[in-house]
C-alpha cells in the first residue's frame, strides 16, 4: 500500500503525537482486515509534530469517540482518489462504552452488561462523569 494514494479509504489528519495507537486501538483497526498505515511524529508546521493514520478501506470510524480521544484530529474520507469529505470533530456530549469508570463501588462494577456512560460535565477543562455515580472519568492526558 502507498500510504499516498489512497482510493477509498479514510485519514485521519493532525492527531496529537503520541496518540496515534489509542485512535487504532479505540477503533478496533486491529480486527479489520485493511490495510493501515500509522505514521508517528510527523512534521507540522502548525503543530510541531501530529500522528496520522490512514485506513485503506471505506470503513465507519465512531466519531465520537475520535472526538473524545482527540477533537483535535480531522477526518477525511477519500473516494476514487479524491477528498470528498472532511469531518471537523468535537467533544461528544456523551460517550457510550468509551472508557469504564474507575470507581469500585459504582454500579457498572458490580452489575455486568450495564453500558458505560459518561457525561461532559465541563468543557472547558475535558471533564466527563459517569452518570450513575459522577466519579470523574480519568481522560488520559497528553
Ligand atoms: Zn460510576
Amino acid at each position: 500500500m502507498k500510504i499516498d494514494s489512497i482510493v477509498n479509504g479514510i485519514v485521519l489528519d493532525h492527531i496529537t503525537a503520541g496518540k496515534v495507537m489509542e485512535v487504532y486501538e479505540a477503533l478496533n483497526l486491529d480486527q479489520m482486515d485493511c490495510s493501515v498505515a500509522i505514521m508517528k511524529n510527523v512534521k507540522s508546521n502548525k503543530m510541531g509534530k501530529k500522528d496520522i493514520l490512514k485506513i485503506d478501506n471505506d470503513v465507519e470510524v465512531d466519531v465520537d469517540v475520535l472526538g473524545y480521544i482527540d477533537p483535535n484530529i480531522t477526518v477525511t474520507i477519500i473516494r476514487n482518489g479524491k477528498a470528498v469529505e472532511k469531518k471537523k470533530l468535537q467533544l461528544p456530549d456523551k460517550v457510550v462504552n468509551v472508557v469504564k469508570c474507575c470507581n469500585p463501588r459504582c454500579i457498572t462494577s458490580i452489575e455486568e452488561g450495564l453500558d458505560h456512560i459518561a457525561i461532559l460535565t465541563n468543557k472547558q477543562e475535558h471533564i466527563y462523569r459517569c452518570i450513575y455515580c459522577e466519579t470523574k472519568i480519568n481522560k488520559k492526558s497528553t
